[in-house]
């Protein structure tokens, strides 16, 4: 790999990690993490419980209170969705919608 094609890809990893999340994401609250260290310790202390809480319009269960509360924000309260400017589809947050976004770009 020469010197150009590894600041070439390096700036193409930046750019595609800005927009795709790349794993430092929190699955409960969508939180980014500027690693995977920081991560574990945000839901080891924010979503770790052992006493389960269910969404009383679906009946799911979840870990915690704020993963409950997060779920109902994306799954139950229509007005948070996201629609996709291209084809009007609703989409549950803006990171599902960056991952569509990726299809109607790139066909
Ligand atoms: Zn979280
Ligand atoms: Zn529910
Ligand atoms: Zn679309």
């Amino acid at each position: 790999m020469s010197l150009f094609d590894f600041t070439k890809y390096t700036c193409q990893k930046t750019f595609e990690s800005k927009i795709y999340s790349e794993g430092n994401y929190c699955s409960f609250c969508q939180k980014e993490f500027k690693n995977n260290a920081g991560l574990n310790k945000h839901i080891g202390r924010m979503h770790n419980s052992n006493k389960d809480v269910e969404c009383p319009t679906c009946n799911r269960l979840f870990r915690s209170r704020y993963a409950l509360k997060f779920h109902r924000k994306q799954v139950h309260e229509k007005s948070t969705r996201v629609p996709c400017p291209v084809c009007k589809k609703y989409f549950y947050n803006k990171y599902v919608l960056a991952n569509h976004l990726a299809k109607h770009s790139n066909p």
